[in-house]
Parts: structure tokens; sequence; C-alpha cells
């Protein structure tokens, strides 16, 4: 009897037992069932395939989960989540600050979602631009993925922190080699064409085109061995950006043509791709028919798409027509399409290509410019945009064209001073080009050569001959590459420096030099005397004695100045005005200003018509300041000015001080 009752009640409380895991179990379940859902989600790489509204939808129920459980497993996942969906939505700090929390909790069958929580704290921290943390954080995640086994996950993680490096602007190198050990794991022949792709776009950014060309080639080659006929034009339209980036025109034609005649575009979209860079490679070769021709097309495959891509398509399109037409000449076509092109941007300016804005004031001040309008205004206007162009950190072709816009304006309007501060930011703008280059081509050969080491087969002596050839071929490229961009720049360096240094008619210094070396007084805070030295009626002279005469007088003058400042920086600040920059004292100066009115007198150069003299004379005014910033340059050549207005006020021939 008791034994049955005891019988029964084990039966009982087993029963019971088993329900309450039950209940238990599925109550755990549903107390996870969207934290579960999501993170199904990242494993899928579907997470960016959600709306906002989704988005929003999984906050709140993720949220409500964390608030009704206290299980680690949960909350390590719950957390995991909210870091990836802050992630999507642009909320860096926040993801990382959830990624790090979650990994607090400790849990048993932990390794999907650890990697995961690796991967996206890694990837937070490129986008916070902590490179050493983010890439701890990726050695984690490669090692277990790696001692999970799990090849496919090792494979796309790479590719997947490559394209979160270059999307967050930085270390395109690294990208590169990821992309390498990705092509090594990578078992799928798509992948590995994209891949491909992949790595020829990034050595197309960092100016190598050369390897650009041959990875766009091998993706070409694999694409057409397996008949990815998508792939086979990619990589046809990969080819044709290369030489459109390197600016060989007419070759890029070649191939965006056979592109288009040779039936390989399959979507519309490929198909403007590349009638929109036919129109553009045309007007850079100066052929405006074909350029027109080929917007005409563009014009009528743009109004087959909806809406949203066509109004976003003819804003690309009427500012492209626009920047050309202002190249050729044509102001008012110029101003028509940049004017079609504002009216869509302003209706629909969320929905356009980024920086569209950008480059619709650039349009607009070349119009002005081409106008000649207000030389002040426009300047400012290419100034302001430029301070733009660099808060949102854009480091593509527009800022470049910026920069050559202020040149040439500047230089046409004797603007000398602007013309050698933004020379100079060009120059060092290819300087530092150039080192992105170095260290890229560096990075690469190194992880090359650390990948090919790490690797089993380095026993094989064939392998280690390949390892030698290809680190050889590395060091080879880098060296080709430095010495190219050093010659590059040497030339420029020179070309410039000789344009821009002489006076041609004096063979002294001319007014930009003279800014030069203001700066360069400036810069080390030095005192000067600066001298303004203007001939006395020489209108008088030239109007009777004729302009080639002028021409000598100017060039005796010259002359003179020459051996009286020997030690002194002589230039010709413009018309029949000399200036001269001097660190001697202030009586040194008196005396070679004297020295100098005594040897012209001496030379004797007759000017019958003068007023005050039988003989050509100057008229000096002489200033002496300490030139600590910038704006003292404009103030001590204006103090010399007034000081030689006086003289000449005085009778002429003579000095002030
Ligand atoms: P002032 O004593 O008040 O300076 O009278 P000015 O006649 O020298 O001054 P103004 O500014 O009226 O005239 C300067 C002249 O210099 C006008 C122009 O004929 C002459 N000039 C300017 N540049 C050159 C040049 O490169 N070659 C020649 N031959 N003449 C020049
Ligand atoms: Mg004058
Ligand atoms: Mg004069």
């Amino acid at each position: 009897m008791k034994r049955r009752f005891l019988k029964k009640g084990v039966v009982f409380f087993t029963f019971i037992f088993i329900i309450t895991i039950l209940i238990f179990s599925t109550e755990n379940k549903n107390k996870s069932l969207y934290t579960d859902k999501f993170i199904n989600i990242i494993e899928n790489n579907e997470e960016y395939n959600l709306d906002d509204s989704n988005i929003k939808f999984y906050k709140n129920k993720i949220n409500n989960e964390i608030k009704n459980t206290i299980d680690n497993s949960i909350l390590k996942k719950a957390y995991c989540s909210l870091g990836y969906i802050e992630f999507i939505s642009g909320n860096y700090e926040k993801s990382n600050d959830y990624l790090l929390k979650s990994l607090n909790y400790k849990i048993m069958r932990k390794h999907k979602v650890q990697l995961m929580i690796y991967s996206g704290i890694s990837r937070s921290y490129i986008a916070l631009k902590n490179l050493d943390e983010s890439y701890n954080y990726f050695k984690k995640a490669e090692s277990l993925a790696k001692y999970m086994g799990n090849y496919n996950d090792l494979s796309s993680m790479y590719r997947s922190r490559a394209k979160t490096l270059i999307n967050f602007n930085d270390g395109v190198g690294e990208a590169i080699s990821l992309l390498e050990k990705a092509l090594k794991l990578e078992q799928n022949e798509i992948n590995k064409v994209e891949n491909y792709l992949f790595i020829s776009k990034l050595y197309m950014i960092s100016d190598m085109f050369d390897l650009a060309v041959t990875y766009s080639n091998k993706a070409i080659e694999m694409a057409m061995e397996n008949n990815f006929s998508r792939l086979v034009t990619e990589g046809l339209i990969s080819l044709g950006t290369n030489y459109y980036s390197q600016d060989k025109y007419s070759r890029a034609i070649t191939i965006y043509e056979k592109i288009l005649y040779g039936d390989y575009i399959k979507t519309l979209e490929n198909k403007l791709l590349v009638i929109g860079y036919l129109m553009d490679s045309y007007s850079k070769i100066e052929d405006y028919n074909k350029a027109d021709k080929y917007m005409k097309e563009y014009l009528k495959e743009a109004k087959t798409l909806p809406i949203i891509k066509k109004n976003k398509e003819l804003n690309w399109l009427y500012i492209t027509v626009a920047e050309y037409k202002v190249r050729q000449g044509d102001i008012e076509e110029s101003t028509k399409y940049l004017k079609e092109a504002k009216n869509i941007y302003e209706r629909n300016e969320a929905t356009m290509f980024s920086n569209t804005d950008i480059w619709m004031e650039k349009v607009e001040l070349d119009i002005a410019s081409k106008q000649s309008l207000d030389y002040i205004k426009v300047l400012n206007g290419y100034k302001q945009l430029l301070n733009k162009i660099e808060d949102r950190g854009i480091k593509s072709g527009i800022k470049d064209a910026t920069i050559e816009s202020i040149i040439n304006i500047s230089e046409k309007n004797n603007d000398y001073h602007t013309t050698l501060i933004y020379t100079n930011k060009k120059l060092d703008q290819i300087q530092r080009e150039s080192n992105i280059n170095l260290d890229t081509s560096a990075d690469y050969s190194i992880n090359k050569f650390e990948n090919d080491i790490i690797s089993k087969k380095v026993k094989n002596m064939k392998v280690r001959v390949k390892i030698s050839s290809l680190i050889i071929i590395s060091i080879v490229i880098i060296i080709l590459i430095i010495y190219n961009k050093n010659k590059r720049i040497k030339k420029l360096n020179k070309e410039l420096k000789l344009i821009s240094m002489t006076d041609p008619l004096t063979g002294i210094f001319n007014k930009r030099f003279l800014y030069n070396q203001m700066e360069y007084n400036y810069k080390r805070r030095k005192e000067i005397n600066f001298l303004m030295i203007d001939i006395d009626y020489f209108k008088l002279y030239n109007d009777n004695y004729g302009h080639l005469n002028g021409d000598n007088v100017l060039k005796e003058v010259a002359q003179i100045l020459r051996t009286v400042f020997k030690d002194d920086i002589v230039s010709r600040y413009g018309g029949e005005e000399f200036s001269i920059i001097s660190t001697s004292s202030r009586e040194k100066i008196i005396e070679k200003t004297k020295e100098l009115m005594t040897k012209l007198h001496n030379k004797n150069i007759i000017h019958e018509y003068s007023l005050i003299s039988d003989r050509i004379t100057l008229s000096i005014g002489i200033e002496n300041m300490k030139i600590c910033e910038e704006n003292d340059i404009d103030k001590i050549i204006k103090a010399a000015d007034e000081k030689l207005y006086n003289s000449k006020e005085h009778g002429r021939n003579r000095y002030t001080i």
C-alpha cells in the first residue's frame, strides 16, 4: 500500500517535473523569440535588408525580452542583436557599447554568438576610428573561426572586414590582403570573381593601375570560363573604369563601346553606367558631338526608369553635361542644364547621389568665373566650397578640381599670393597621395609574405622559390612606384619653380616669389625692411620714347637694383614698380638706398620729358616691421606704398622712411 502510494507519488512528481520543464522551456523560448529571430537574420547576413520600421520593431521586442529575463544566454544574444541593430542605424558608439556588454555574459555553447560579437566589435571599432582595438577583436574572431573549422565563415569574415575598412575610408592595404586571404579559402567560383573585382577596385583607388588591370583581367577570364555573363560585364566595366581613372579616355572609350555594342549588357543600370562614362570620356577628349550624342541616348534610356531612380540619374546627367558645356565655353547651355539639375535636386534632395550639391555649386562657380564676374566673390565661393569638401571628408576628384579652379582663376587675376598658397596645397596633396600608396603596397607585400610563411607548404622548396620571387616582385613594384611618384613630383616642382619665380622681362624675381619670401619670413617671425620703388613720370617716357625703349629702362633699373641690393631679394612688383625685401639693419638700408640713387644718377638715362629732372629718377618708400602673421604681409606692403606716395607728393626723386 505504502509502496504503491510512493510509486504513484514518484510518477506524479515526475509528471509535474516534466510539465514544468516543458512549460519553462517553451516559456524560455517565447522569452527570446525575437532575439533568436534576429540572431538568425545576422547569421544569414540579412540585416541590411530590413527597413526602418522592421528595425524599430525588433529593437522594441528585444528590449522587452531583456527586461523580462535574467537568463544569461538570452541577455548575451539580445545585447549582441542590439549591437548589430545600432550599427546598421549608424550609431556606432552605442553599437560598440552593446556588443562589449554582451561579452560579459558567459554561456555554455557559445561559439556562434561569440564569433558574431567579436566581428561586430571589430567592425564598430573601425567606424569609431580605433583601428588597434578593431584589429584585436578581429584576431579573436579569426582564431575562433579557425578553431571551429568554419572556413566559409572565415572567408566571408575577411571580405566583410575588407568592405568595412573601405566604407570607413581606411586601410586599403589591409583590405587587399584580407581579400587575398579570402580568395585562398573561397570555394565558390562566383565569390572568387567578385573578390578579384573588389581587389581590382582597391588597387584602382590606390592609383596602382597595372595591378588593378591585372585583377580585372583575372576576373574577366574566370567569369568567361564559367559563363558568368553578369560578371564578364562587370569585369569589362571595371577595366574601362580603370582606363578612365588614368585619364586614358580613348582606351576607355574602346572598351565601353565594345561593351555597349557587343551585347554584354544585361541590366539598364549597367547600360546607363556605360553610356554615362562614354559621354564623359568623349567630353574629356573634347569630342563634344559624340558627347552630345551619348547624352541624348542616356536621356532616352533613363526615361524608362522608375521615377525615383530616373530623377537620380537625370540629376547626375544634367550636372555632368553642365560641367562639360562650361568647359566647352557654352555658358548658355551650361546654365540651362545646371538649372534643370537644381530643379530635380530641390524636389528630391533625399534620393539623390551623395554630394551632388557640391558638384552643382562647383559648376555654378565655374560658370561665374567664365563670365568674369566679381573675382573676389567667385574666389571666396571656391574657398567656401573647398572648406565644405574638407568638412565632409571627401577625398575624390572634386577636391582636386576645386583647387585647380582656384589656381587658374587667381593666376588670371594676378593674385599670386592665392596662386602660391593653392599650388602648395596641390603639391601637398600629391605628396600625401603618394605616401598613401607606398603604405598600401608595403602593407600588401608584408602581409603577403606573412601569410605564405604561415602556410605549411613552406617546406617545399619550389614554394620557397615562388615566395621569394613574389617578394622580389613586390619590392620591385614598390621601388617603381616610389621612383615614378618622386620623378613626377620632382618634375612638377621644377616646372612650377621655373615658371613661378622670375619675371621674363627683367630676369629678377616676380611678385609671386616676393609673396613666397614674405611667407617664409612670417613663419620665422622675422623683422624685415621692405622697399617699394616706382619710376618717376614713366608714362611720359613711354609716350615719347616708345615702349621698347621703356622696356630697356626697366631692364637697366633692374640691373642697378640687383647690383646695389645684391644680398637682398629684388623683385618686380608690377609695371614700373619694384620691391626689395632685406633683413639688413635700417642704417645699412638707407646707405644702400642713397647708393642706388647715386648710381642711377651717374648712369644718366636721359628723360627729357620728366617734369623734375633731365634723367630717369625713382621715388621710394621704406617700411620696417616684424612679420608675425599673414596679415602683416599686406600691412607692410601698404605702409611702404603710402610712404612711396609721400615721396611722390613731396617732389619725387627721393625716399621716405
Ligand atoms: P608717377 O611718377 O606718378 O609714377 O608717374 P608714372 O607716369 O610713372 O605713373 P603711371 O602709373 O601713370 O604710369 C606708369 C606707366 O608705366 C604706364 C605704362 O605705360 C608704363 N609701364 C608699365 N609696365 C610697363 C612695361 O612692362 N613696359 C613698358 N615699356 N612700360 C610699362
Ligand atoms: Mg606706378
Ligand atoms: Mg611711376
